[in-house]
């Protein structure tokens, strides 16, 4: 059995239930970086998705083998960060190469390494040092002139509509993919994580909030 969910618990989580041969089965949820509320744990998250009814059938009196927990860089081209300087390059994921509309990064990630490799064997024949502009001359011209920039341009605001909803994210995809890239749903993301002081600021008298409150308020708290 091969699972994918999309919009569940929250609009913008996906998650996938695979179920192996021998009674095992794996299970997880992506949750972005930019949800609001600090105390919504990627964990609480996860309890909530695998509770669901249709999955905990399934799941119930099972035993945990083990676990993980993994970065992903779905920002893809967005979240894509300097490539070279002196003497150093960036490849695969970290480098923005995951593809946020196909949901693919392996070939990507290959693929940089792939072409770094090339441009590496270049400079060497060539006797060039491997300096940001050598590396820029080389790695990054590959990289630019590839079918991975031309389908991470494709990809990079696909998802954008999700921060509306998940109608509107769908929307956006299918919108980016038939259209190549010409058409999407805008949306932005919230821009902060608030710090907790700040998100039950209500609940919180003021001078609890701060680092050494006075023995005072110490007390009326221990008194609430
Ligand atoms: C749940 C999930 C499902 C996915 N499904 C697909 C899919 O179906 N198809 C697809 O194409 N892609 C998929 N991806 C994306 C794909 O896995 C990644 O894009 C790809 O693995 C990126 O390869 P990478 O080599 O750049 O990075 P990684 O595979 O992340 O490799 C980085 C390695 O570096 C190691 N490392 C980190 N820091 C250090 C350090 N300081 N010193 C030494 N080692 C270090 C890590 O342990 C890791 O082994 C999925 C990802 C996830 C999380």
């Amino acid at each position: 059995m091969v699972l994918h969910s999309f919009g569940y618990p929250e609009p913008e989580i996906f998650g996938f239930f695979y179920v192996h041969p021998g009674n095992v089965a794996s299970a997880g949820i992506f949750v972005p970086s930019w949800f609001d509320s600090p105390v919504r744990t990627t964990y609480r998250y996860l309890q909530h998705f695998l509770l669901h009814p249709y999955l905990w059938r399934y799941l119930e009196g099972g035993r945990l083998r083990s676990w993980g927990a993994k970065t992903l860089n779905e920002a893809g081209r967005r979240g894509e960060p300097h490539l070279v300087g002196d003497g150093w390059a960036r490849i695969g994921e970290g480098s923005g190469s995951t593809n946020v509309l196909t949901g693919s990064g392996v070939d990507e990630a290959w693929t940089t390494g792939t072409q770094l490799g090339e441009a590496v064997l270049e400079l060497l024949r060539e006797k060039k040092p491997f300096t940001k502009e050598n590396l820029e001359a080389t790695y990054v011209r590959r990289r630019r002139a590839s079918w991975l920039e031309q389908e991470s341009l494709i990809a990079e605001k696909s998802r954008d509509g999700f921060h509306r909803g998940i109608v509107a994210g769908m929307l956006g995809m299918a919108l980016a993919g038939f259209s190549h890239g010409r058409l999407h749903i805008p949306g932005a993301p919230i821009e902060h994580m608030p710090k907790l002081e700040d998100f039950f600021s209500e609940r919180i008298p003021r001078c609890a909030r701060r680092r050494d409150p006075p023995r005072s308020c110490r007390e009326r708290q221990a008194a609430a």
